[in-house]
């Protein structure tokens, strides 16, 4: 897989800071034409990856959040989102539609399905106590016009 193009972002997990990750990324995307639809899909799942880093990784505290963003051949679009955060003892059971450990009322746990119904392939790594890295792929379509 060719590598084509990329950049790398870190900013304070900052809830302030979940707008401008976004719009840093959706601006850096543009750059392969995407339609509305893809570059909305590719905000909403950066919301989510970037809201559970703030909320989840770091919870009442401020550590940095770095994403990457690499562009390869055939309009393939891989963001990483990493915190140095809590990590998370059991992906699988993350993952699953509902599951939260929240149990305010805030959240409905389902960050990481939203995730995966908006992007092609959604990969979780993490290591408790040490932190997590959430990778989001998504091809662009190639346009015609
Ligand atoms: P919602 O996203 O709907 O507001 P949620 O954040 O609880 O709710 P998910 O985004 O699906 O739901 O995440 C599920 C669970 O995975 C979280 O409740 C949290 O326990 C854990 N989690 C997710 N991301 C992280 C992270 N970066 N660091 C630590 N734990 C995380
Ligand atoms: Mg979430």
């Amino acid at each position: 897989m060719k590598l084509v193009n990329q950049m790398k972002l870190t900013f304070q997990s900052r809830s302030v800071n979940e707008g401008f990750a976004r719009g840093a990324i959706s601006a850096f995307v543009a750059t392969l034409d995407p339609t509305v639809e893809e570059i909305s899909d590719i905000k909403t799942a950066v919301s989510e990856a970037v809201t559970n880093c703030i909320v989840h990784g770091y919870r009442d505290t401020i550590g940095q959040i770095h994403v990457t963003v690499k562009i390869f051949e055939d309009q393939l679009v891989r963001i990483t989102v990493r915190d140095n955060g809590c990590g998370i003892e059991d992906v699988e059971q993350a993952m699953q539609p509902l599951f939260t450990t929240v149990h305010t009322g805030e959240r409905s746990g389902l960050g990481f399905t939203v995730m995966e119904s908006f992007m092609d392939k959604v990969k979780v790594r993490s290591v408790p106590g040490k932190g997590t890295t959430v990778t989001l792929d998504k091809r662009i379509a190639a346009r015609e016009d």
